[in-house]
């Protein structure tokens, strides 16, 4: 798609990011690649923090591929039905659980394209995965990255997170793809809110045409407004002079 904006300033944006959040990584927690698929299967539409809720006890009772590929859904639906959808999840982490067991020897692929093969993984959890574990310049878009970027302005008229997806590796340089990822995220959670931005704390405001239409239709506003004062002062005179 031709873009009729300069992809500009996309480091001063990142650079601002990364003071904000010196520490931008998954909220998830994880202690091995297939506790980190596994978190990232039961994030869909779910948040990090209900998953961090039943991960410690689905990850002593299944620390590994293996342990989880011979249980069963009905058994991993009892840990996790605090979760959404845990039904279809449930089937998903075991039929996941099976395959890597019997395919990939219990192992995490690091390829999309034997990524998007495991049930319950799509395009953006492979991406998660792949720059997560493996640093892979695969950028995953959730509502929180499809949000911010349409915001800031680095995204035009995405609509879908794929065509954001697209338009975005071409504007941020390849190494800063797997951080710009956590820090879009932690910017749309804490910051970038999807009701009420916090515009007025945000440190890449000077950057981003959300900010700037806000500034512009405040400014607007206010001209009309004096325009109408002035010209009610007018009137007043006017007829304040008719009466002497
Ligand atoms: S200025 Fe407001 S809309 Fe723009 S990125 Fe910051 S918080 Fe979001």
């Amino acid at each position: 798609m031709p873009r009729s904006f300069a992809p500009r300033n996309i480091q001063q944006i990142l650079d601002a990011l990364k003071k904000k959040f010196p520490d931008a990584q998954t909220e998830l927690n994880y202690s091995t690649p297939f506790e980190l698929l596994v978190a990232v299967i039961l994030s869909a539409q779910c948040t990090d923090k209900r998953v961090n809720m039943v991960t410690p006890a689905l990850f002593r009772r299944f620390p590994d591929a293996k342990s989880m590929a011979e249980s069963s859904p009905g058994e991993i639906f009892n840990y996790i039905k605090s979760v959404s959808y845990p039904n279809s999840k449930s089937k998903n982490l075991w039929g996941t659980a099976k395959m890597l067991h019997e395919e990939f020897g219990g192992q995490v692929p690091s390829d999309e394209k034997s990524l998007i093969r495991l049930p319950g993984v799509g395009r953006k959890t492979a991406n998660v995965i792949q720059s997560v574990l493996f640093e892979k310049p695969a950028l995953a878009v959730d509502t929180h990255v499809f949000r911010v970027s349409a915001r800031i302005g680095l995204t035009r008229n995405a609509k879908n997170p794929l065509q954001a997806e697209a338009q975005l590796v071409k504007i941020i340089p390849e190494k800063e793809i797997p951080l710009a990822h956590h820090l879009f995220i932690l910017h749309g959670r804490y910051v970038c809110t999807a009701r009420n931005p916090k515009c007025n704390e945000c440190l890449i405001k000077n950057y981003c045409d959300f900010f700037k239409k806000q500034i512009n239709l405040k400014q607007s506003k206010n001209s009309s407004h004096g325009n109408k004062k002035q010209k009610e002062n007018r009137e007043k005179k006017a007829r304040e002079k008719s009466k002497q």
